[in-house]
């Protein structure tokens, strides 16, 4: 017998350097796991670099390498997977953007970044993309509101390029610089040309929007002004389908892992109450899960809180949150015929408050693993378990081949 389906579980961030808030322990060491130290013990362990050794890597690139996707192939920056994260659908050759409402002063400078931190966006993007006309360039483009204050937009057409610089000054009180080429090339220039005529376009709709003139009235900052940054053009990838035969989804807050799984083909459940913060519904994301796997082969689940605090730099916070992780997984061990892997997509110690380049654990768990000596889940236990030391590119021809899938190699 083999394993049937797989969920990947990615703790995103989870694994840490000793803290000296937890007495030299990291997060994962210091907090109490019993389920996850269940599935080690009954599991196969070992730990990860999940780009290459050294190389600290983003959410984004660790994803797809993790996925199989060679990031120095497929990664061509953050904005097209944060798009397809907000649900526009990005072709090969758009132009995406991820970005975000701001306040725009009466002087020119930005008052605040994230315009009070206002939420409920739908409305003023709905605005602009009714609004805004691009046609004098022979360039459609996708605005989409994302979480919070958070937004995204495509460029479509002839001759653009991705190499422009941002419109956003990154800090109040100055004057929102414009957006320009960053080579000589035309296409950069078109592009730089258009997305200036976007923020002025969208500027006028915004400052007039009934929501913004409620939102002065009752001395809250409008979101007048959209900010723009990491360009990057949108390439081609080859589904998850065709690549491997396995037909999958995907389960995250965060709408970059969101637009990742997208781009590979994975089916993007969402999950009320998922928030990619400590707070977040865990079992609703473990209930989803598990409610998929019924009708999937794959399922890619990711779980950000541990990240989040530990780019805050609270050792205790992660090491809580750890702990409600864990709580949250017992659904996982009733699963038959499930291939379940869990694994970090990078390091985030407290004390960096930042990614590192520290391998991150794995695990493995399910029929035919050869089960190891491993008994806890943690950086230091895993190091010692039976799949030693792994580049995140071999994940998948991993899980492949115990779920019997992979191709023979010879005769
Ligand atoms: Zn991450
Ligand atoms: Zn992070």
């Amino acid at each position: 017998m083999t394993a049937r389906t797989v969920l990947l579980l990615v703790l995103d961030g989870i694994s840490d350097r000793p803290c000296p808030d937890l007495n030299g322990k990291t997060p994962l060491q210091a907090a109490a796991t019993p389920l996850l130290d269940r599935l080690a013990t009954q599991g196969v362990c070992g730990i990860m670099d999940t780009i290459g050794p050294g190389i600290r890597p983003g959410s984004d690139t660790s994803h797809l390498s993790l996925l199989g996707y060679p990031p120095e192939r497929y990664y061509t920056g953050r904005g097209p997977l944060e798009a397809e994260g907000c649900g526009i659908h990005m072709e090969k050759g758009m132009i995406g953007f991820r970005g975000n409402y701001a306040t725009l002063g009466k002087d020119g400078t930005i008052l605040d970044r994230r315009a009070g931190r206002i939420h409920e966006t739908w409305e003023l993007s709905a605005a602009i993309q009714q609004g805004v006309d691009l046609s004098l360039f022979g360039i459609t483009f996708g605005f989409c509101s994302g979480a919070g204050h958070r937004a995204a937009l495509a460029l479509k057409g002839e001759g653009l390029g991705p190499e422009v610089s941002s419109n956003d000054p990154k800090r109040e009180g100055v004057v929102p610089p414009v957006v320009r080429p960053c080579t000589d090339r035309k296409a950069d220039r078109k592009t730089a040309d258009a997305c200036n005529e976007f923020v002025r376009q969208s500027h006028e709709i915004l400052e007039d929007h009934p929501l913004n003139r409620t939102r002065v009235s009752r001395g809250e900052p409008p979101a007048n002004i959209v900010l723009i940054r990491g360009a990057g053009e949108m390439g081609y990838f080859e589904s998850f389908e065709e690549r491997y035969h396995l037909r999958g989804s995907v389960i995250a807050a965060a709408t970059l892992i969101t637009g990742i799984g997208k781009v590979v083909g994975l089916r993007h459940v969402p999950v009320a109450g998922a928030t990619g913060s400590v707070d977040t519904n865990l079992k609703g994301k473990i209930a989803a899960a598990v409610r998929e796997l019924e009708q999937q082969d794959f399922v890619l689940l990711n779980i950000k809180g541990a990240d989040e605090a530990a780019h805050d730099g609270n050792a205790r916070v992660k090491k809580q949150f750890i702990e409600r992780i864990d709580a949250s997984l017992s659904p996982l061990l009733e699963l038959s015929d499930c291939l379940l892997v869990v694994c970090g997509d990078h390091s985030t110690p407290c004390t960096i408050r930042d990614h590192s380049a520290d391998p991150v654990p794995l695990l493995l768990h399910g029929e035919g693993v050869r089960v190891d000596s491993v008994q806890r889940f943690d950086e230091f236990s895993c190091a010692q378990g039976g799949l030693h030391r792994l580049p995140g590119l071999s994940l998948m021809p991993i899980v492949l081949d115990l779920i019997n899938k992979a191709h023979k190699y010879g005769a």
